[in-house]
């Protein structure tokens, strides 16, 4: 190529390129007249969710599907399961009715015969025979079955009632955890926490309530330990420990454990809290919580303790503060046992305010509770924000059971302080409390917590994990039962 023709190629290449150039601005015109005029300003698309959580969104506004799925989904564990409240009325009657027990007809409830038998009652066999609508009031006597809140006749009424009408033979403590494991088993939950009072009303109350307490922690436990309480303390907690074996033992015998007609109880792992009663005397409150430290030294099943009964009664509120210093100081003395207290089950309007203030900052700060159950009035609590924050950093949890504080409290749906929870990043779990009283089971109270808060599969399976998370178990044998909801959530999720 000579420099002329090299000149030459050079001006026409620029022309076409300015050609070229000028086509371009062209089409950038009109492709910009085209997007500006013909296409609509759209949103980015969200990406519909496919898999597991797909198939949850599908069913997450069908309470049936929904109910199905979450049935079939693993949960972690139930941390708060009063054993008694557990049981349906319709065992309750059962048992009564097998083991001669007797129908106290004017106050509707099942009693113990004494010596001579029923006496002036019917026993429950005679009583209910073909006696459909006395058995339909029995069940709804020991229940929430068919309750419609009326003037005088509370559902906090009615569900603390229910717990006066019930009774059963000493062997069905093996029954009632049986009846609790295979509910679970059935739902796939893996671990029962389950609450139980043991050695109080026959045992520990009659030799310690009328004992009087000074309120400062270290002489009233000298005087309790000096007392025949301190004595038979060995004897009381080997029977207590005995008891369980027992009750195990009828559990697996019932579920016929170990066979191959093994119940779906049997792969539930059950551990129990010991039950204190905080609405008797501070003397068998504190005799009881030093058995229950003694019986978590001795017997590895019992994990934790807890106090139970209305927070709202005259004799627990008075108490709640000397409670508390009592569960310090064994904390202190005997040992960093676990603690989980029913704390803030109260409402605006239930009680006077000034009870709302530090019941649940009492129950973390100085009795050690590492969960919370249902800590409704959190928002009422002085500086409820840093004890919030505190709990955060503590890693305690809260036992939220949404129907039990519909019923009792008439607390659901916005007014729960469940978000305020959530936002503050406490660890939630789901219970039942009482399902058999509450005539529930956990999955219903995971769909009822879908479905009234918008939760996401996301949430669920965390809240299903804090059931294991915050189980009071050793941590190895927790990281064992950790791993293997790993492997159910794997073979769950793996379905869709
Ligand atoms: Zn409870």
């Amino acid at each position: 190529m000579t420099y002329p023709s090299f000149k030459r190629y050079v001006i026409v290449k620029n022309l076409k390129n300015l050609k070229n150039l000028k086509n371009l601005l062209i089409m950038m015109s009109l492709s910009l007249i085209v997007s500006c005029v013909q296409l609509p300003k759209t949103e980015p698309e969200t990406v519909p969710k496919i898999g597991v959580e797909g198939q949850f969104e599908k069913v997450k506004a069908n309470h049936i599907a929904l109910r199905q799925f979450i049935q079939a989904m693993p949960k972690g564990g139930d941390l708060h399961n009063h054993l008694s409240g557990a049981v349906y009325a319709e065992s309750w009657i059962r048992w009564a009715e097998e083991d001669g027990m007797c129908l106290n007809s004017k106050i509707l409830a099942i009693q113990y015969p004494d010596a001579d038998g029923c006496g002036d009652m019917a026993t429950m066999q005679s009583a209910l025979k073909d006696n459909q609508k006395l058995r339909n009031e029995l069940i709804e006597k020991l229940s929430l079955r068919d309750y419609v809140p009326h003037t005088g006749w509370s559902g906090h009424d009615q569900f603390f009632d229910t717990f006066m009408s019930m009774a059963a033979m000493p062997i069905r403590f093996g029954d009632m955890i049986a009846d609790a494991a295979n509910l679970a088993g059935r739902q796939n939950i893996e671990y029962l926490e389950l609450m139980h009072t043991q050695a109080l009303f026959g045992t520990i109350l009659p030799m310690v309530g009328g004992m009087t307490m000074t309120g400062d922690s270290e002489t009233d436990y000298k005087a309790l330990m000096d007392s025949k309480f301190g004595s038979a303390l060995p004897t009381i907690v080997a029977e207590a420990k005995l008891e369980i074996d027992q009750a195990m033992a009828r559990k697996n015998e019932l579920l016929k454990c170990g066979t191959d007609r093994a119940e779906p109880g049997c792969k539930v792992k059950v551990r129990f809290l010991s039950q204190n009663v905080r609405t008797l005397p501070p003397s068998a409150v504190f005799a009881h919580a030093i058995f229950s430290w003694h019986l978590m030294k001795k017997d590895s099943r019992v994990v934790g303790t807890n106090l139970v009964a209305p927070e709202d009664d005259y004799i627990a509120l008075r108490d709640y503060k000397q409670h508390m210093a009592q569960l310090n100081y064994l904390y202190k003395t005997l040992g960093e046992w676990n603690v989980a207290l029913h704390a803030g089950e109260l409402w605006l309007g239930l009680v006077h305010p000034k009870e709302l203030r530090f019941h649940i900052t009492e129950a973390v700060m100085i009795a050690n509770a590492k969960r919370i159950g249902h800590g409704t009035d959190i928002v009422f609590e002085t500086d409820y924000k840093s004890l919030l924050k505190y709990m955060k950093e503590q890693g305690i949890a809260v036992e939220i059971s949404l129907t039990s504080s519909d019923i009792i409290l008439g607390i659901k749906g916005a007014k729960h302080p469940i978000t305020v929870y959530r936002d503050a990043g406490i660890p939630i779990t789901l219970s039942t409390d009482d399902e058999g009283v509450s005539r529930i089971d956990l999955s219903y109270e995971y769909v009822r917590a879908i479905q009234e808060f918008d939760l996401s599969y996301s949430d669920i399976k965390d809240i299903s994990y804090n059931g294991l998370k915050y189980a009071f178990l050793p941590e190895p044998e927790k990281a064992v039962m950790l791993k293997s909801l790993d492997k159910r959530f794997l073979e769950f999720e793996n379905r869709f």
